[in-house]
């Protein structure tokens, strides 16, 4: 955790571990595995971003469906969670994302999983997020950066998650 001082309010920033996923390529950026590494950077707009994983890439399972590419980052923010969540819906609507479109199928999808000061709950955000620890496309990168943050609802870390979830 980080204090401000001098000219600015003390401020406290958290960590975040955010999950990213892509399966439809961006008309600038390109293939989804480009989406991600170009939304990784501009994730910097929210906070610092202080571990990327690697992209990791799911090839399609039937001749219809696209390959998804996924990886997770941590962000050290001084913005709570409502906040972080608006500028994270910002950043997708930015890469083209339309909220109409049904799920699974977008440019960018970006998650808040867990967060250093423990859970939160409204109407519209839950961290942890609620289907993160069955979710193999998100605790294969978070092992990569995160392997022993904990999860402050089971008490497993992540590598003990993904140890169980494969
Ligand atoms: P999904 O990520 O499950 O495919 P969406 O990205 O469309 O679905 O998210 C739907 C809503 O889930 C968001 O508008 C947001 O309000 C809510 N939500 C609840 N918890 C979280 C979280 N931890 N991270 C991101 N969104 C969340
Ligand atoms: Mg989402």
């Amino acid at each position: 955790m980080t204090l401000r001082t001098s000219k600015h309010p003390r401020v406290m920033s958290s960590n975040y571990l955010i999950a990213l996923g892509s399966n439809r390529p961006h008309h600038l950026y390109g293939s989804p595995r480009s989406v991600l590494a170009a939304a990784m950077e501009e994730c910097a707009a929210l906070g610092t971003v202080s571990a990327r994983s690697p992209i990791v890439t799911s090839d399609p399972m039937g001749p219809a469906q696209r390959s998804f590419a996924n990886a997770a980052c941590v962000l050290e923010s001084e913005y709570d969670p409502p906040a972080l969540l608006a500028g994270l819906k910002r950043l997708e609507r930015e890469f083209g994302r339309r909220t109409a479109r049904r799920w699974g199928d977008r440019v960018l999808d970006l998650d808040i999983i867990l967060w250093s000061a423990g859970t939160y709950t409204s109407r519209t955000l839950t961290i942890p997020h609620r289907e993160f620890r069955g979710r193999d496309f998100v605790l294969k990168p978070a092992l990569e950066i995160a392997p022993d943050w904990r999860d402050p609802v089971t008490g497993l870390t992540v590598r003990h998650l993904a140890a169980r979830s494969t």
